[in-house]
C-alpha cells in the first residue's frame, strides 16, 4: 500500500509581518481615510493625501486610544492644510477659465463663478440665462481633480443646457470624469451613511 501523498502543506502566514493597512470612511465628512501600521516605523506618525483618501502612517506599538486621537488629529490637519490653499470666488472664476479654455475650446464663458453656501444637496449648479455658476461650500475639502470636475461639469451647461449625449461627449474631455464622479459617488453614500447613523 502506497504512502498517501503529502497533501499541500498549509502554512499560517503571519499577517503583514506587523504591517496592517485597514480603511475607514470618516462619518462626519465621507472622508476615505486609510491607516496604515508599520513596524519599522517607530516613533513618527505623518499624513498624506492619496487620490481620494488621506493616508495615516502609524508605529505598530501604537495603542487603540492614541491611535484614535491621532488618525483624528492628523486628518484634520490635512482638511485644515487643504481647506487654506482653497480658492477664493476671484481664484474660481480664474480657475474656471483656464479649466474652459483647456477643455472647452474656450466656449464656455461664464459671468460669475461663487462658491455658495446654500448648495447642499448639489454639487454646483448652472444658471444659463445670467451665465451664473455656483460651487458648493462642501468641496472647499475636495481634491483639486474634483472641483476641477464639477467645474468642467458646470461650464459645459453654459454650451449645452441638459445631460445629453452632446453634454457628456463635452465633460469628458476633462480626463478625470470618471474617476472625480465615483469620489462624489463615495463622498455621497459615506456621509448619507454617516447622517443616518448619527
Ligand atoms: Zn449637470
Amino acid at each position: 500500500m502506497d504512502d498517501p501523498a503529502p497533501g499541500p502543506q498549509r502554512r499560517s502566514v503571519t499577517a503583514r509581518g506587523g504591517y496592517g493597512s485597514v480603511v475607514v470612511t470618516d462619518p462626519a465628512t465621507g472622508e476615505r481615510v486609510e491607516v496604515r501600521r508599520s513596524a519599522r516605523r517607530r516613533r513618527t506618525i505623518s499624513a498624506h493625501r492619496e487620490g481620494d483618501r488621506i493616508v495615516v502612517l502609524l508605529p505598530a506599538h501604537l495603542g487603540h486610544a492614541a491611535e484614535q486621537e491621532w488618525v483624528g488629529r492628523m486628518v484634520a490637519r490635512i482638511r485644515d492644510r487643504e481647506r487654506r490653499r482653497r480658492p477664493g470666488d476671484g481664484d474660481l472664476a480664474a480657475r474656471a477659465d483656464d479649466l474652459s479654455r483647456r477643455y472647452l475650446a474656450g466656449r464656455a464663458r461664464p459671468a460669475s463663478v461663487s462658491w455658495s453656501a446654500a448648495q447642499r444637496r448639489r454639487w454646483g449648479s448652472c444658471t444659463p440665462e445670467d451665465r451664473s455658476v455656483r460651487i458648493s461650500d462642501r468641496l472647499r475639502a475636495a481634491p483639486d481633480w474634483v472641483l476641477d470636475y464639477v467645474l468642467v461639469h458646470e461650464l459645459a451647461h453654459l454650451v449645452e443646457p441638459s445631460h445629453s449625449r452632446r453634454f457628456w461627449d463635452l465633460v469628458s474631455a476633462y480626463p478625470q470624469t470618471d474617476r472625480a464622479r465615483a469620489w462624489l459617488e463615495g463622498y455621497e453614500t459615506g456621509a448619507t451613511a454617516g447622517a443616518r447613523s448619527a
